[in-house]
Parts: structure tokens; C-alpha cells; sequence
């Protein structure tokens, strides 16, 4: 409870009492300005100072029409989505739905009380004595509700779905496997594809996303269908439940990144990437599967929409195709940037899993970060930012989950039934979602459907980049 310095009494209606006391709940200290403002710090990460930008708390014994200001005063970040509209999250008792605040209502500034730290303040009008109001920096998605999640998968008994425990977080949570089981013979090679989220607790957005996947893979749609005949998927949804489950923002319990841990992980220290690791490595090495897809998915605090990063190699083939992924889910994806997407190997990223599993697998295989906004996604026709909810988290890992047939076909794993030969002219401007912007226009008749060739097409523009086009 927050009262006036100086007050002893028993707390009076519009006495603020604060909790973050729950799964998933972060705030770390509330100081008393007045009546009607407040100062808020976030918990820093479990033995990690350096890490500050996760809230998670709700407020009670509030007065109808009390009007408060709260400023949450140490982000451990200065570059923020708040400068382009980003609001947090609230319900309340009678309103269970989260909605985002009104971004009228929000500033970010540099503030000269806290030493010129950036400073997020909020105004809120509370008007129901009796709710308990909830306010988080995006939709929380916590251990629990994964569990029941997955537990309700598995009431449905579904034949081609298989849950495994992977291992225990230094808390004793467990990280799961789900595995979807294949129809093919055995003496046919089988295509893998490994998903991962959450190696960042506060990422929730990635909780979303993950399940988009999970839902589209297990459901009745033709596409799911076809794809579970051809591949297996395996899906680590939570590689850091210790941390979700503290409310931590990057690390696990004990205070490590673990994105920066895959070149060694301990089974002590970093028990969860531990078993992934070796889990991935030992797939890689099995002459009876082949492992091409590594994503792991996160969110993104400073850039709008979905969008990815990938490795870059020396061999310019290798390149091309590593874009092939990304361009085939831009077509599904209306809320996916290609402009946004890159490739590189910076060196703080080398012990990420996309960079260190890069290394690892062979030259056939794909690694990428999906990240997606924490905040909002332009579209090619919108004006305005479009701001995510939990259900467009979802859509885009559906999308995510339908791309890879478009993949599969394209690499004439998955064959199209009957004739689809539909002539069509395709042009396209070079432009800067082809790494490159010197707006060299290629055109060509192609033949699509079951005649796309099995090499994408390869084209030199004026500066002599090459730039591969895909049919689908
Ligand atoms: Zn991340």
C-alpha cells in the first residue's frame, strides 16, 4: 500500500495497493509523489541489474474517478516503440479483455528528476471501486497458461502430436518438446523443422506467435494435413520458463542470456538450452532425418512488424536461397517486412541460436530470429501503424506454419495433385527488399504451380547484384 508520508492510519479508499506478487508479475518499488502521481521502478532481472523494461502489476482499493499519473522511471533502454505510439496494456475485473491504452495518454521523454533517464508516464482514470486493474508493457503470456494450453492439446488425444520433457529449469519447470509424428516410410529421408521461443521471458509476443504455429500445425486445414505427411515439426515453446515464470525481461533465474550461451551451455547453469542443444546436435548427425529449419522466435522492442534475421555466407548461392524463406512468407504474411529482414554476423550475436546452429548444420540448412513488434505492423496500403493484439500474434504464426508448404513445393518435396499450369507474366522492380534499390525492373512468362523449376530463378540487375526470384 502506497499512502502519504507520514500517514498510520488504516488505509483509506485511494490508498494505492500495488501487487506484482503473481506469475509473471514484475514491479520492484512504487515511491509516493502525490495523491495523484506515483513513481514506479521495474524489478531488475534475478541476479541481472542490467536488464529493466518487463512490468507486470495491478493496482487496488482505488476511488471511483481517482485520476492518477504513473511514471515508470529506469528502463534499462532508451530507444523505445513509446515514440511511435506504444501504449501498455491494462484490463480489470469486470473488463478481463486486454486493450491497449489510448496512446493520447502516454509520454516518453528525457526527465530532469531522474537524472535525464528516459521516463514512461501514464495518465489513467479509474472509475469502478471495486476492480482490481491490471497494467503490463504487453500481453502477458505466463508458464501456466502454456501448461494448460498444452494440456488441452492433449486431452484431444491427437495421433500425429507427442509431448516430452525435455528438461528442468534450475526452478524445476519444465521445458517441453512437442513433436509431430510423421506418415512417411522409413527408408525415406525425413525433413525436420525446429521452432523455439520465449529464450527471452519477456518476450511474450513469441508465446503468441509460437502457438499461431502449434494451432495451424495440429488443425484440420488441408495445408496442416499435407505438411504433417511430410515433416516433422519439433516446437520448444518455452526455452526459458524460469524466467517467464519470475517476470524477468531477458534472463533465466540465475541471470544469464541465454542467447548468448549456445556456443557452451552448462547443464547446471543453463540446464533448458542445455538439452536443446543437444537435442538439435544430435538430430543433425542422425543419417535418417534431415534437420533444415531452425527458427527461434522473439519480440522486438524499437521496429514495427514481423521480419527476420538470417546468416550470411561467402558462397552467393547459399545466400539467395537463405532469402527464399523469408520472400515466401512475406506473400502470406501482410503484417511480414521484407525491408526489414536482414542478414549478417555481427559478433555480440554470436552465441545466439541462429548464429551458432548456422555454424553447425550443413550448408542445406536454414537458421533464422523471427521477430515481431512488440507494438504494431504496416501494411503495404495502411497510413497508420496497426497495433498487434493476441489473435494477430496468432495469424502470423499461422502464417509462419502455412509457408513452409509453399517451401516444400517449391523444392518439389510436396507434389500438387492434377494439372495447374496457369501461365503468368511476373515483373518486379529491384528494390530495397531485395537488398539492393537500383529499381531494375525483370520481367518473364513463367509457368506456375507444379512447373516451378526446382532452382529459383537467378537475375543480375544494373549493379550487378544477383537477385533470385521465386515462383509460388
Ligand atoms: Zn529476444
Amino acid at each position: 500500500m502506497v499512502s502519504p508520508p507520514g500517514y498510520a492510519g488504516a488505509p483509506r479508499k485511494g490508498h494505492l495497493v500495488f501487487d506484482a506478487c503473481f506469475e509473471s508479475g514484475n514491479l520492484g518499488r512504487v515511491d509516493y509523489i502525490s495523491d495523484f502521481e506515483f513513481d514506479l521502478f521495474i524489478r531488475p532481472d534475478t541476479c541481472n541489474p542490467r536488464f529493466r523494461v518487463w512490468f507486470n502489476f495491478t493496482v487496488e482499493n482505488v476511488r471511483e474517478t481517482q485520476r492518477v499519473i504513473f511514471n515508470v522511471v529506469n528502463f534499462s533502454k532508451t530507444k523505445s516503440l513509446y515514440r511511435d505510439g506504444m501504449s501498455p496494456v491494462v484490463k480489470s475485473t469486470s473488463r478481463p479483455k486486454w486493450q491497449r491504452l489510448p496512446a493520447k495518454n502516454v509520454y516518453y521523454y528525457r526527465c530532469p528528476d531522474h537524472r535525464r533517464n528516459y521516463v514512461m508516464s501514464f495518465a489513467f482514470c479509474f472509475d469502478r471501486e471495486d476492480d482490481t486493474y491490471h497494467f503490463a508493457y504487453c500481453y502477458p503470456y505466463t508458464y501456466s497458461r502454456l501448461q494448460h494450453y498444452l494440456a488441452s492439446l492433449e486431452r484431444r488425444n491427437l495421433p500425429y502430436l507427442q509431448r516430452e520433457q525435455l528438461g528442468l529449469s534450475v526452478p524445476a519447470l519444465t521445458s517441453l518438446l512437442l513433436s509431430s509424428t510423421d506418415h512417411l516410410s522409413p527408408e525415406k529421408e525425413k525433413k525436420l523443422v525446429f521452432l523455439t521461443a520465449r529464450v527471452h521471458p519477456g518476450e511474450s509476443p513469441a508465446s503468441f506467435v509460437c502457438q499461431g504455429v502449434i494451432d495451424f500445425l495440429v488443425s484440420q486445414h488441408p495445408v496442416a494435413q499435407i505438411l504433417r505427411d511430410h515433416v516433422i515439426f519439433k516446437i520448444v515453446p518455452m526455452l526459458n520458463p524460469d524466467g517467464v515464470y519470475l517476470g524477468n525481461y531477458r534472463c533465466s533465474l540465475m541471470g544469464f542470456d541465454l542467447n548468448r550461451h549456445w556456443q557452451d551451455p552448462s547443464p547446471w547453469a543453463h540446464p533448458t538450452l542445455h538439452a536443446v542443444k543437444q537435442l538439435i546436435v544430435q538430430m543433425s548427425q542422425d543419417p535418417r532425418g534431415s534437420l533444415e529449419f531452425y527458427i527461434d522466435v522473439h519480440a522486438h522492442s524499437t521496429m514495427l512488424n514481423g521480419f527476420m534475421y538470417g546468416n550470411v555466407f561467402e558462397n552467393e548461392e547459399r545466400v539467395q536461397r537463405q532469402a527464399v524463406f523469408p520472400r515466401l512468407l512475406c506473400q502470406n504474411a501482410p503484417d511480414f517486412s521484407l525491408s526489414n529482414t536482414s542478414f549478417n554476423r555481427d559478433v555480440v550475436k554470436a552465441g545466439t541460436g541462429r548464429r551458432f546452429l548456422g555454424g553447425l548444420l550443413d550448408d542445406t540448412s536454414y537458421c533464422y530470429t523471427l521477430e515481431v513488434s512488440f507494438y504494431s505492423y504496416m501494411t503495404a496500403g495502411s497510413t497508420a501503424p496497426v497495433p498487434y493484439t493476441e489473435e494477430t500474434y496468432m495469424k502470423l504464426g499461422r502464417n509462419v506454419a502455412r509457408t513452409f508448404l509453399d517451401y516444400y513445393k517449391l523444392n518439389y518435396l510436396v507434389k500438387c495433385k492434377g494439372p495447374t499450369h496457369i501461365q503468368r507474366v511476373i515483373s518486379q522492380i529491384c528494390n530495397d527488399g531485395m537488398n539492393c534499390a537500383c529499381r531494375t525492373e525483370f520481367r518473364t512468362d513463367s509457368h506456375l504451380g507444379c512447373r516451378v523449376t526446382r532452382k529459383p530463378f537467378i537475375f543480375k540487375c544494373q549493379r550487378n547484384r544477383v537477385i533470385t526470384w521465386i515462383f509460388i
